[in-house]
């Protein structure tokens, strides 16, 4: 379980496995009285992984994913809107890095002429494709995938891609922090910037001190094995905790990085973002609202 340097995984293992615990979260959505957003290909990816024997989340993680539904409802509308900003004002080129099962490419109206790539690792986009195939689905705007690992030379691969640095781009990262080291945020946001000129964006679920607090983490796994007392599993000290893996050391904020470096940013706690689209944390509300902050970044100059 524990995180190695250059390990990798297929879609249904290790870090990979959290992807499908998003897909299945906004699946889920589909379902609820008031959906925040339509993702018909969620459904999709989760029955493609159950035929491949990945099996459903334990119940405890079922009971952590369902409280934090609102939370994930509300990351996914958010960035929907980033995007939908962007190519508003005239952005063209997107860019999600650890694309995971996302299906923005699919789901979204992109304006004419849009390019968005796709980096996660080689199997996941390999499991991603073959499923969008079977089910004949076609992407509403051109994607392309790049296959790399996040710590590796991905700013190549994605100019080999196609990848236009001289234009504006939209770059999204969610639900990728906290399985990067430290080192490697900060390596990414400096690659994100080398490659951007100037009205790009970048939209950001940033994990900053409050969210690594030690007490704070604490409180989590305690939640998690409440859930799992509640659910009457046993605890053979194995149980899964996403926790394991992440790289839980001290971060540079996102906003200040991207201000030191002339972003104009703006941003909203996750707290208040769910409270802007009517949606609440399901039990309490401190260790069920991950502390996670929503930034987005203009590149002015
Ligand atoms: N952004 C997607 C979403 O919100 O649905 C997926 C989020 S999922 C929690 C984390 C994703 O990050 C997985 O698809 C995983 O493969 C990807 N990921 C994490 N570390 C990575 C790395 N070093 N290189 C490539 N992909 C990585």
């Amino acid at each position: 379980m524990a995180r190695t340097d250059g390990d990798s995984w297929d879609i249904t293992e290790s870090v990979g496995a959290t992807a499908l615990g998003v897909a299945w979260s906004r699946a889920q959505e589909q379902d609820t009285d008031c959906p925040l957003f339509t993702d018909p290909y969620a459904k999709m990816f989760v029955d493609a992984a159950l035929e491949r024997g990945w099996r459903l989340p334990p119940a405890h993680m079922v009971a952590r994913i369902k409280a934090i539904g609102g939370y994930a409802a509300s990351r996914t509308k958010w960035f929907d809107e980033f995007f939908l900003a962007a190519g508003a004002n005239g952005i063209e080129q997107s860019v999600i890095l650890a694309s995971g099962l996302d299906a923005r490419a699919w789901r979204l109206p992109w304006i004419d002429g849009s390019v968005i790539y796709e980096i996660d690792q080689p199997k996941v986009l390999a499991f991603k494709a073959e499923v969008l195939l079977a089910h004949g689905a076609t992407p509403s705007a051109r994607c392309v995938p790049v296959p790399i690992d996040l710590r590796d030379d991905w700013p190549t691969a994605l100019r080999d891609a196609g990848f236009d640095a001289s234009e504006p781009t939209a770059w999204a990262v969610e639900g990728l922090l906290p399985y990067l080291p430290a080192s490697g945020q900060d390596l990414l946001f400096e690659r994100i910037h080398d490659l951007s000129t100037r009205g790009s964006r970048v939209g950001v679920e940033s994990f900053g001190a409050g969210f690594f607090d030690p007490e704070y983490l604490a409180s989590r796994r305690q939640k998690l094995q409440q859930y799992r007392q509640e659910a009457g599993e046993e605890d053979d000290g194995n149980a899964l905790d996403v926790q394991d893996l992440w790289f839980i050391e001290a971060r540079t904020e996102v906003t200040d990085w991207l201000t030191d470096h002339g972003w104009e940013v703006t941003a909203i706690a996750a707290a208040e973002l769910m409270d802007r689209y009517g949606r609440c944390a399901v039990g309490e509300a401190d260790d069920a609202t991950p502390r996670t902050v929503f930034v987005e970044g203009n590149k002015m100059c």
